[in-house]
C-alpha cells in the first residue's frame, strides 16, 4: 500500500492527498499545488520516510486540477522523474499556461450565453489569470489509457478512466486487495463537483461533465472495493456502494429541484444559480455555475428539459 502525504493547498478544499509508492521506481501519484509551502511540506514528509525529492522516479497525474498537478514541474526539475497521465491531460500539462489561456475566451463566451453579467465575467477571468501561477508546464513521458497496468511496489494496479469531475481523471485499482485510489472521483464527505470543462478534441465544446460523472460513478459501484484512498480527506472503508447510491440520489434531488423551478417558466443558467443558491458569494459563482449547468445536462439527458436560444442567450425550459 502507498504512503499518504497530505500537502497544504491555498484553496478552500484544504490539503490534498498525494500517494507515494516505494519499490524499484519511487512513484508519486499527484503532486500538490505549486507553492513553496507545499514543496516544503513534501520535503518534510518524504524525509520522515527516508526519501528526498530527487529520489522520485515517476509521477502519475490523476487529473489537471491545480491542487493535484501544479507542483509536478518543480519536482521533475529536481528529480528528473518521468510523468504519466491520461491522454486528455497530456497537452494541457505540456503546453500550460497556453492551454489555460486558450480556454479563456471560450469560457467567457459560455458565461455570456448563460446570462452571467459582465462584471462577474470579468471577475471570473481575473480569477483564472490569478490561478495560473499555481502550475507550470511539464513534459509528459507517457500517456495512460483505460486498462493499462502499472507495477507499483510489487502489485499491479489497473488504470480506470473515469471522466466527470475532470475529463481526463484516472483512478487506479488494485483487484487483489480491492483497493481504489480514487483521486477526486469519490471523496468521503464532499460530493465531487463536476467542473465546467471544455473538450480537448479541438472544437472546445463544453463537456457534459455531470452526465459523464454519474456514468463513471456507477462504474465504480460495480467494482468490488474494500478500501478507497481519495484525493482529499479520510480513506473510505464503509460500503462504497451505499455512498454512491446516496450521492446519485442527491444529484437526482438537485435536478428535480431545478425542474420544479422551471415550472414557473424558462430561465438562463445564471437565473437558476440565483434560485438554487440564494446566498452565493461571488467567488463561488464558478462552482455554482458548474452545478447548475451539470444538472441541466442531466435533465436534458432524461428528456425533461431543453435549451433554447434567444438572441445571444440560452434559456432552459421544461420539455
Ligand atoms: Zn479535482
Amino acid at each position: 500500500m502507498p504512503h499518504v502525504l497530505a500537502l497544504p493547498t491555498p484553496f478552500p478544499v484544504g490539503p490534498v492527498n498525494v500517494y507515494l509508492f516505494e519499490g524499484d521506481e519511487l512513484t508519486l501519484v499527484d503532486t500538490g499545488t505549486q507553492t513553496s509551502r507545499t514543496m516544503e511540506s513534501l520535503r518534510q514528509q518524504l524525509a520522515t520516510r527516508g526519501f528526498q525529492v530527487c529520489d522520485i522516479r515517476r509521477i502519475i497525474v490523476t487529473h489537471t486540477h491545480l491542487d493535484h498537478c501544479g507542483l509536478t514541474a518543480q519536482i521533475v526539475a529536481e528529480s528528473g522523474a518521468r510523468v504519466f497521465t491520461h491522454r486528455n491531460n497530456a497537452e494541457w500539462l505540456t503546453e500550460f499556461p497556453q492551454t489555460w489561456a486558450a480556454d479563456a475566451p471560450f469560457l467567457d463566451r459560455l458565461a455570456l450565453q448563460n446570462g452571467i453579467p459582465s462584471a462577474l465575467r470579468d471577475a471570473l477571468s481575473g480569477l483564472g489569470n490569478n490561478l495560473a501561477r499555481y502550475c507550470q508546464a511539464v513534459p509528459v513521458a507517457g500517456v495512460l489509457e483505460e486498462g493499462d497496468q502499472l507495477a507499483l511496489n510489487g502489485a499491479t494496479w489497473r488504470v480506470l478512466h473515469t471522466p466527470g469531475h475532470s475529463g481526463g481523471l484516472v483512478c487506479l485499482y488494485q483487484p487483489e486487495q480491492q483497493c481504489l485510489l480514487s483521486s477526486d472521483h469519490l471523496l468521503k464527505t464532499i460530493s465531487s463537483n463536476p467542473f465546467v470543462e471544455l473538450s480537448t478534441n479541438g472544437n472546445r465544446e463544453r463537456r457534459r461533465s455531470l452526465v459523464e460523472y454519474l456514468a463513471s460513478l456507477r462504474r465504480i459501484a460495480e467494482l468490488p472495493v474494500r478500501l478507497i484512498l481519495p484525493g482529499h480527506g479520510e480513506p473510505i472503508t464503509d460500503d462504497h456502494r451505499a455512498l454512491i447510491a446516496q450521492r446519485l440520489q442527491s444529484y437526482q434531488a438537485r435536478a428535480d429541484q431545478i425542474a420544479q423551478i422551471l415550472v414557473g417558466g424558462a430561465q438562463t443558467a445564471y437565473q437558476l444559480i440565483g434560485a438554487v443558491f440564494p446566498n452565493l458569494k461571488p467567488a463561488d459563482t464558478l462552482l455554482a455555475f458548474s452545478e447548475v449547468i451539470g444538472h441541466l445536462d442531466l435533465l436534458g439527458e432524461q428528456g425533461r428539459v431543453i435549451p433554447q436560444s434567444r438572441g445571444e442567450l440560452i434559456y432552459y425550459r421544461l420539455n
